[in-house]
């Protein structure tokens, strides 16, 4: 008999507890804000991606939105306790959960900011298909309003904020925001540090052109300091280092493809948890063949 009971109470026990204890494990971390100059803060922990404050003469610029209210909330709270400024603008890097998800503990008057593509992919349907939540009118006002395509600069008095698209990459919409005095970029997903990089072939991502995209951004900015959303802060080195390993694992992928082997046959010559970007770029080579 007891026996018998503990096989009906464990799944219980696990379909009950174990979502709350996970959510609750993840919301420990509180939001944190790290200086990087009077002006310029990364914002840590919360549920959801790092993002970033810039603190304007006349408000207040929001990168990304973490994805519950209790971390929207503390992200709010945080920037009370270093400006009475409001919060004018939040721009979402890219259009994943966890940089958009909170977008909606955002009220009024925040001007919602993303490049166009970002924009059209807030309403894609998810990797299983399921349609967006955001197509629910009740979430029209959260959507960004302001979207630009190559570079837009939003003046928060007389202080620039750079925003800037140099192509497809994590996704097709990721925007880098730049910030010229502190010499700052955000990247939002567009790299990802001491694991391997995160591609949304679903949403138009593609491993290639994110090299192609990193490569012109390093051209481009005069940035000594790169933010994202997921890694610790890094250099140029890093960077550099980024796309040097990705092209030598697109090269070693399709040195096996040219061998003749298979997509499993392919993986297993890599560590276990760069699979998903293994098969992203091997269909890639194979779609392009
Ligand atoms: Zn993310």
């Amino acid at each position: 008999m007891k026996k018998k009971a503990k096989i009906v109470l464990i799944p219980f026990f696990i379909l009950s507890f174990m979502p709350y204890s996970f959510a609750q494990q993840r919301e420990t971390e509180p939001v944190e804000f790290k200086k990087i100059s009077d002006s310029l803060y990364e914002i840590l922990g919360g549920r959801g991606a790092r993002g970033g404050a810039y603190i304007g003469d006349d408000g207040v610029l929001i990168i990304d939105a973490k994805m519950d209210q209790k971390s929207a909330d503390q992200v709010i709270e945080e920037v009370k306790k270093i400006t009475d400024k409001p919060i004018k603008y939040l721009c979402n890097t890219h259009s994943d959960g966890d940089h958009i998800g909170g977008n909606r503990y955002f009220s009024q008057p925040v001007t919602f900011i993303a490049h166009e593509n970002c924009r059209k992919e807030f309403f894609h349907p998810g990797r299983d298909g399921t349609p967006s939540e955001w197509n629910n009118p009740e979430l029209a006002p959260f959507i960004p309003s302001l979207t630009f395509r190559d570079k837009m600069d939003v003046y928060l008095g007389s202080k620039k904020v750079e925003l800037w698209y140099f192509g497809i990459g994590h996704t097709t919409g990721d925007a880098v925001v730049y910030f010229p005095e502190e010499k700052t970029a955000f990247l939002g997903d567009q790299l990802f540090l001491g694991r391997a990089q995160l591609i949304h072939s679903y949403k138009g991502g593609n491993s290639f052109e994110h090299v192609r995209t990193l490569t012109k951004m390093l051209e481009t900015l005069d940035a000594e300091n790169f933010c994202s959303g997921h890694s610790e802060m890094t250099g140029r080195d890093g960077i550099s280092n980024h796309i040097e390993q990705m092209k030598k694992r697109q090269g070693k992928v399709k040195s096996l493809i040219e061998k003749g082997r298979n997509l499993s046959e392919v993986k297993s010559e890599f560590k276990e948890d760069e699979a998903r970007l293994i098969e992203t770029v091997f269909n890639e080579i194979k779609n392009s063949l």
